[in-house]
């Protein structure tokens, strides 16, 4: 899931990027309301925590941009306490929810999954894959009732698959997702994660169609023999 993170207060937004990491989020982070009109604009995210107490262009003015430009990223606003004028006009610029300062981190990631499950309209959030079961709300990967140990990154990439599970996605693609535009960005990179990923999982679960990518056995995405 990809978020994006607006907040101007360098030691908050480090707290919040780290929290939300550890839930499983892939964030990127702005530190003003020029990036953020232009990252929320421009690239796909999943969900934007929007702080409205931004410098030069405050939060609100680049909700209502997003909103204009027809951009439907679900985004949960971060209000200053009892500022209950701060919430109204959110939520009338076209805030999904919102959420006073200060707050505590396991609030912040609840509403952001709820956030997302009402977005996604995928249902129980609960998808069966040969014998695994993915959570998206939970953001578990489980075999018989039993969850697997997945790094963040781990479970990003099955539940990208999963998500696509009708098609076989492409490396590049996959690498976008995981890492965005980071340095880390390599195909070595991506490998060594299915590897682990499959020595987690066992065989049969992630399939390989060779100079085209991964995709989920047993989703209908791998085609006839590769
Ligand atoms: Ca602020």
């Amino acid at each position: 899931m990809r978020l994006l993170l607006v907040e101007d207060d360098a030691r908050i937004a480090a707290d919040l990027t780290a929290a939300l990491q550890a839930a499983g989020f892939r964030v990127e982070a702005a530190r003003d309301g020029e990036q953020a009109w232009f990252l929320g604009d421009t690239e796909d995210y999943d969900l934007a925590v929007l702080d409205l107490g931004l410098p030069g262009l405050d939060g609100l003015t680049v909700l209502k941009r997003w909103r204009a430009a027809g951009r439907e990223l679900p985004v949960l606003v971060l209000t200053a306490r009892g500022a209950w004028t701060e919430r109204v006009e959110g939520i009338e610029a076209g805030a999904d929810d919102y959420l006073p300062k200060p707050f505590r981190m396991e609030e912040l990631v609840a509403r952001c999954r709820a956030l997302i499950r009402r977005a996604g309209g995928r249902g129980s959030g609960r998808q069966t894959i040969g014998g695994l079961t993915l959570d998206t709300n939970r953001m578990t990967l489980s075999r018989d009732g039993l969850p697997l140990p997945l790094s963040p990154l781990e479970y990003r990439l099955v539940a990208y698959l999963a998500h696509h599970r009708d098609r076989v996605v492409p490396p590049g693609e996959l690498l976008e997702h995981l890492y965005g535009d980071d340095d880390a960005r390599e195909a070595n990179a991506l490998e060594a994660v299915v590897a682990r990923l499959r020595r987690k999982l066992g065989a049969g679960v992630i399939g390989t169609r060779r100079g085209f990518g991964y995709f989920l056995e047993g989703a209908g995405a791998g085609g006839a023999a590769s």
